[in-house]
């Protein structure tokens, strides 16, 4: 069957409309254009890197005055209304995964929060020997490769902070990804030509593809990695012999103890883990909940548009969501809407269904690998200890999110002890630790593997000392 992109569009955009005064509903989205050349889009990787290393060249001799007018402009173009509302459709359409709507939460944190120049803070120590000084250096061309599950919220991102400390940049998109963000990477262009920034300072090729990706990462041209996906993505810049960061994946668990606010912790999961339908590396993927109060957490969890399936429909969705081999999800699955799933395995979805709620055992699929769905596993165990070794268990060390409610301060301590991931959420929703709803700036990179944590502009830069002797102190 052909799908009918105008059509789709339109029917979303309807939806949006209806819920809630819902932001995307500007003007038709732009078509994308595969295949075009220009605007930082080329034909070859090779084109694209040289191009990007020219561009690096003449940024040196910008200003920082420059290099801020340059980031804001990246704003400026990603939140205008329609481009916000583009991106967020198309990536649900493209990608076929995620809620529009969330999407464009994400999107607006990017542009209006990602750090700037401002990030970029120098150093000085002066004395009888002289002045040294410690600023932020730019390393030349970035070799960033983005994941499908915020495919345009990572390009805004990565651009402000990678082109703010004084880089160039080439993607290397999913390919799942491709026509929006040729389409973006397109708008980049433009903006940046009109604020005089010199050509090329984002690029990409008009064929992503994982040998493209694999061209890139050799590329002599290209001085540093940044990889935001999955584990096999992550070793690979890793094992490149390049200064490499790691943004990987999570799978992050939500303790709940007998002493939280069952009522706001349950709207806290279904919030967090409904979020643009349970793709985001930080979204609560498993629940683990003390005894005494796991049933009413699902009781409240469900008044707040959770659906609990019974241990037969648990067995249905296993059957629909799962791999062949039940070690993760089957990628067909990722990112549907909680309805969508139920209908699916023959359940007519309750008006506003957001989140499917599994009460299964320690070992299940469902809990120990991430699935990026709104279907989660709820886990019951005997007290507040217990609940914290089974998070840690559940996290693989992969150091990434974890979120915990309770109002008992030193279990709170002790679960961030043990648990040591980037981000630690108390009592809130995850997507909270990233910047929307919490204090703290937002990113989606998230580098728990190479230890930035949320990466920003400084993360980008390397650090180098000038020193002068004898002068310049005026103490
Ligand atoms: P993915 O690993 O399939 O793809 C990520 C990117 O890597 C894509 O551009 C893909 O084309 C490329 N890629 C993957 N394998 C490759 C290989 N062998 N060689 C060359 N290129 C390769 O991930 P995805 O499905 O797009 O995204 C979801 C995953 O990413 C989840 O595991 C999620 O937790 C993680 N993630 C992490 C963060 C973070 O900040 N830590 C952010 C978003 C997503």
């Amino acid at each position: 069957m052909t799908i009918d992109t105008a059509q789709l569009v339109a029917v979303i955009r309807e939806v949006l409309a209806e819920h809630d005064g819902g932001p995307p509903r500007a003007a038709a989205p732009s078509t994308p254009r595969p295949g075009v050349q220009g605007d930082g889009v080329f034909a070859d990787m090779d084109g694209a890197v040289n191009a990007a290393a020219a561009a690096a060249q003449e940024y040196r001799r910008c200003t920082m005055a420059d290099r801020r007018r340059f980031v804001s402009a990246i704003r400026e173009v990603m939140l205008k209304p329609e481009n916000l509302d583009n991106m967020s459709v198309q990536a649900v359409i493209e990608t076929g995964m995620g809620n529009a709507e969330h999407k464009y939460l994400k999107n607006k944190a990017a542009a209006e929060g990602t750090p700037g120049v401002e990030d970029l803070e120098t150093t000085a120590w002066s004395g009888d020997e002289g002045l040294t000084t410690v600023e932020y250096s730019a390393y030349g061309v970035i070799g960033a490769i983005t994941p499908t599950t915020n495919p345009t919220e990572t390009v805004t991102c990565n651009s402000i902070g990678m082109l703010a400390a004084g880089n160039a940049v080439v993607f290397s998109p999913h390919p799942r990804a491709k026509n929006l963000t040729l389409w973006q990477v397109r708008q980049l262009n433009q903006a940046l030509r009109a604020a005089g920034a010199p050509e090329n300072l984002i690029v990409t090729v008009s064929e992503p593809s994982i040998e493209n990706t694999n061209k890139m990462i050799a590329h002599p041209g290209v001085k540093m990695l940044v990889a935001t996906g999955g584990p096999g993505i992550v070793k690979t810049v890793l094992s490149s012999g390049k200064k490499a960061i790691g943004a990987g994946a999570g799978n992050p668990p939500v303790v709940v103890d007998a002493t939280a606010d069952i009522g706001y912790a349950a709207k806290c999961i279904v919030d967090g883990a409904s979020f643009d339908n349970n793709v985001p590396c930080t979204a609560e993927k498993e629940i683990v909940a003390v005894d005494a109060v796991a049933d009413l957490l699902k009781f409240e969890m469900v008044k707040q548009g959770a659906y609990e399936a019974s241990a037969e429909e648990v067995r249905r969705i296993e059957a629909l969501v799962l791999n062949q081999k039940r070690t993760g999800p089957d990628t067909g699955w990722v990112g549907k809407p909680a309805a969508e799933i139920l209908r699916a395995i023959g359940v007519e979805p309750p008006a506003g269904v957001r989140l499917i709620v599994c009460e299964v055992d320690a070992s299940h699929p469902f809990v120990v690998h991430e699935l990026m769905m709104p279907v989660i596993g709820l886990v019951r165990v005997p007290d507040v200890d217990a609940a914290i070794a089974l998070a840690v268990e559940l996290e693989h060390g992969y150091r990434h999110t974890a979120i915990m409610h309770s109002r008992d301060v030193k279990a709170l301590t002790r679960m961030g002890r043990e648990i040591q991931t980037t981000i630690f959420v108390k009592n809130g929703p995850s997507f909270n630790g990233l910047g929307i709803g919490g204090e703290g700036f937002p990113t989606f990179t998230i580098a728990g593997p190479t230890g930035e944590g949320l990466t920003r502009t400084r993360n980008f830069a390397r650090v180098r000392r000038c020193v002068l002797i004898g002068d310049l102190n005026v103490r």
